[in-house]
């Protein structure tokens, strides 16, 4: 299964509906390796790296990251959801 499918499917949330615009972008947040919005795009090409990024697994980020989106993605649902993934995969 696709990353992209296990997020709809567990979250209701379609990352198709992200535009990479990177308004949701934390630059005061030092414990991120990539943007938040990149790690979106990174869900939607289904590349596994995202599982294991440093901005997946910031506590500051998730925290922060409830009302990020300005297309109203749960991006904190996102990120519950990744974790899991990564963890059911054996990466965490
Ligand atoms: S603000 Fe939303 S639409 Fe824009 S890059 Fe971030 S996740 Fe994607």
């Amino acid at each position: 299964m696709t990353l992209r499918r296990m997020v709809k499917d567990t979250t209701g949330q379609d990352v198709y509906l992200c535009r990479g615009c990177q308004e949701c972008d934390l630059p005061h947040v030092e414990e991120q390796d990539i943007p938040l919005g990149s790690l979106v795009q990174m869900i939607i090409f289904d590349d596994e790296e995202v599982l294991t990024c440093r901005t997946l697994w910031s506590e500051k980020v998730l925290e922060e990251s409830g009302l990020a989106c300005r297309r109203n993605l749960q991006l904190r649902a996102i990120l519950l959801a990744l974790r899991a993934e990564a963890r059911q995969r054996g990466l965490a």
